[in-house]
This record gives C-alpha cells, structure tokens and sequence, in this order.
C-alpha cells in the first residue's frame, strides 16, 4: 500500500509538512492544580497536575528541587483493540521520557523535597500521543501556576514511502520506514525529547528534525493562545 499519493498528498490528505488541526483547552478539570485537554487529529488526551506539595515518600524526596512524577496511560477504550489497564513498558517508558522533557523546563529548585505529579490520560489514540501528552502536560504545568523557563511543545516528524513527513499519522506510523517525536523548548532552543524508532540517513535526520522544530514553534503558539484565552476569559468575569 502507498502512503503517499502520485500529488504528494497523505492518506488523509495533508501535504507532507502539514500538521493535524490541534486544538487546546485549559482548566479543564476543577479538582486539579492546573489542567488541559488537547485534540489532535483524532488523538484525545487529558492532562491533570497535582502540586507542588511535600513529597509523601521521604525517600524520594530531593532537597535540590522538586521531583516530577508523571503518568501516562492509554484509556482501555482508546484504542480499536482493548488496551490492558495497567502499566506497561511502554507506558513507563513514555511516563519516564515526558517527566525528563519537563523537568527541563520547570523550576524545580524552587520547590525542594516537593513532588509535581502529572497524570495524562489518552481518551482516543491514533499515533503521536507522547507528543500530544507532552504539549498537554506543559500547559497544565503553566496552568497550575508553577514556574518555568518556558513550554515545551512536541511533535513528531519521520519518513514514509522514502518521503520526510511531519505528524505521523496511524498509518504512517505503523507503515512508515521512521518516526522522530521531538520535544522543543523555543525559549531555550533547548531540545528535551529525542527519541527514534526505523532508519533514516544523517540528511534525512536533519530535515525531519528541523520539520519538526518549525511544528514545535507553530504548536507553542497555540499553547500560549489557550493559556491566553483561558485567563483573559476569568479577568472577565466570565466563563469558569
Ligand atoms: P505514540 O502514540 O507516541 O505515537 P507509539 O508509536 O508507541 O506511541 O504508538 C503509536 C500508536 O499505536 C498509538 O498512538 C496508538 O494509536 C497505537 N497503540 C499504542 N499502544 C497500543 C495498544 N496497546 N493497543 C492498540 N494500539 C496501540
């Protein structure tokens, strides 16, 4: 099957460096310090933040700076097959990667022997959910009102049908020769998340990477007009 058509078109029609539509919601959840809700194609994640607070295991407590403790788990329903509850490889690989991207960006020192738990649901997954959980995860830090250099964004780019793509898709994912999710930090030019999976030449590398460094600048535009919208909206006296 090919995944790129004869007009250079993707199977759901995007060019080749064409995002999915992303749309971002904060505060979306009361009991939570900070909150987001990110759609994503036709991902649907969920992230809640709990914190700072003192540590519950003294154990794990770090006097230089808050720990953040993350965990990202796929909703049995989220997928077409029914995902196993509970934890998995993948999950706290996932869980372990998206906590060392934020406490890249978070002011940790702030906050000795506190903990910052981040918990993010996938409610619909369909490819690229550590990047839509990370991009979740950042504004529902900044939501919480905890101090950072800046956002993270994320997003992936990768190669399908010998091509460079941004926003890997289900099936470019599945089919595709490789998949790059980048986790970017504009401010900083910092980059927090590098992970690679299939094979791509040193030049294929650097275009994907640099495809997805622009996504990440258009993403954290987006992230910063949800967290502007959501407060200008209380200053207001609206909405809630
Ligand atoms: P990411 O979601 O970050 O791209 P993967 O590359 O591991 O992470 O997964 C790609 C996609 O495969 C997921 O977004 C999801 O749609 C699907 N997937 C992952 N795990 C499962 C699972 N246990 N059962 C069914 N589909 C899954």
């Amino acid at each position: 099957m090919s995944l790129i058509g004869e007009d250079g078109k993707r199977e759901d029609g995007r060019a080749l460096d064409e995002l999915r539509p992303i749309k971002i919601e904060v505060g979306v959840l009361h009991n939570a310090d900070g909150s987001a809700y990110v759609e994503w194609g036709k991902n649907k994640v969920l992230a809640a933040v709990y914190g700072p607070k003192e540590m519950y295991n003294k154990y794990l407590q770090d006097p230089t700076g808050a720990v953040v403790q993350v965990n990202y788990n796929m909703a049995a329903f989220s997928v077409d097959d029914r995902v196993r509850p509970g934890p998995s490889r993948r999950s706290i690989e996932i869980s372990k990667i998206i906590g060392e991207a934020l406490e890249r960006v978070i002011m940790r020192e702030d906050f000795p022997r506190a903990s910052i738990d981040v918990f993010i649901e996938v409610l619909e997954a369909s490819a690229g959910t550590r990047c839509a959980g990370l991009t979740a995860a950042s504004v529902a830090v900044a939501d919480a009102g905890i101090p950072m250099r800046d956002l993270v964004a994320s997003c992936a780019a990768g190669k399908a049908d010998g091509h460079i793509i941004l926003d890997l898709g289900k099936g470019e994912d599945n089919l595709g020769q490789a998949d790059l999710p980048v986790g970017y930090v504009p401010g900083t030019g910092e980059i927090t998340l590098l992970q690679m999976d299939g094979h791509m030449t040193r030049e294929e590398f650097d275009s994907a990477l640099k495809l997805a460094i622009g996504a990440c600048e258009e993403i954290h535009d987006i992230q910063k007009r949800a967290l502007k919208h959501r407060y200008a909206i209380h200053k207001g006296g609206e909405g809630q």
